[in-house]
């Protein structure tokens, strides 16, 4: 598989006043274009700063160090762009006074360089692709349902067909029904274009169902990667079976797999 990026010794810290915060401590990970990774782990464990710094996203009161290279890409990416970003609240990410295809359209606009009219057509094909009907193009974040503003939240990332896909917990603000829906549509969309994805979760049973390798976290740290089979049926770390155990008791299965198909 064709290399899109390679991490190596990326940490992160956070500073807060004289108290200092070390979120990833020297990862090392590649992503393959069109692989699907997971990262999991508890609450803390530092999925999200991953997530931020892949993107170019970590806030100012964060400290990088390390290597991120992009072989697959001929420029350096362009957040939007080259790299989509689904965050757990799409809520907090749209513009609450403007309507939701405006504001898709608009992102089509600015990353890809499209008239007005050319990034509308484009807006109400991405409300079809992420199975939302045309008629809610012109309603506010406020009137749509959680898992509605989600789907909007990935139409807006996928508007500028990036290489790669990051979902921070993208579907820890919804309820279970929803949940199933929305992985099922990143799924989806990352199978019929090709894009590699980047998932974050806390829950190993969801990300078994759309990764082709999970990569566990914790501490800052990685304590376990490997295809999403073997450390589903072979986990190594104690963490991770921790992890599994805890999935296994909450669905009351060993179903971790199901859905995979
Ligand atoms: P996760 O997404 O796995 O919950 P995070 O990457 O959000 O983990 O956090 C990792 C560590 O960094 C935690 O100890 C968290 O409290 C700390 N942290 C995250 N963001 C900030 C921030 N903006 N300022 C200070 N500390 C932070
Ligand atoms: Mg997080």
């Amino acid at each position: 598989m064709k290399p899109l990026l390679g991490i190596s010794g990326l940490r992160v810290r956070y500073r807060s006043g004289v108290s200092e915060v070390e979120a990833l401590r020297g990862i090392d990970l590649s992503l393959g274009a069109g692989e699907r990774v997971a990262v999991i782990g508890e609450s803390g464990s530092g999925k999200s700063s991953l997530a931020l710094a892949v993107a170019g996203l970590l806030p100012r009161e964060a400290t990088g160090e390390g290597i991120i290279r992009w072989p697959g890409l001929a420029e350096p990416p362009r957040n939007g762009k080259d790299v989509g970003f689904v965050f757990q609240d799409p809520g907090g990410t749209l513009d609450p006074v403007m309507s939701v295809g405006a504001q898709v359209a608009e992102v089509a606009e600015v990353n890809l360089g499209l008239s007005r009219r050319r990034a509308v057509a484009l807006a109400v094909e991405l409300f079809e692709r992420v199975r939302l009907p045309g008629a809610l193009l012109k309603s506010y974040p406020h009137q749509l349902s959680g898992g509605q503003r989600q789907r909007v939240g990935i139409a807006a990332a996928i508007a500028a067909g990036p290489a790669l896909l990051i979902a921070d917990e993208p579907t820890s603000a919804l309820d279970t029904i929803v949940q199933a829906e929305i992985v099922r549509l990143i799924d989806r969309l990352v199978r019929e274009t090709g894009m590699a994805l980047l998932i974050v979760s806390h829950d190993i049973a969801l990300a078994a169902t759309v990764a082709d390798r999970i990569v566990v976290l914790k501490d800052g740290a990685v304590v376990e990667a490997g295809e999403t089979a073997e450390i589903v049926a072979r986990p190594k770390a104690d963490y991770t079976r921790a992890l599994l155990a805890a999935c296994l008791t909450l669905d009351g299965s060993a179903g971790v797999l199901e859905g995979r198909a």
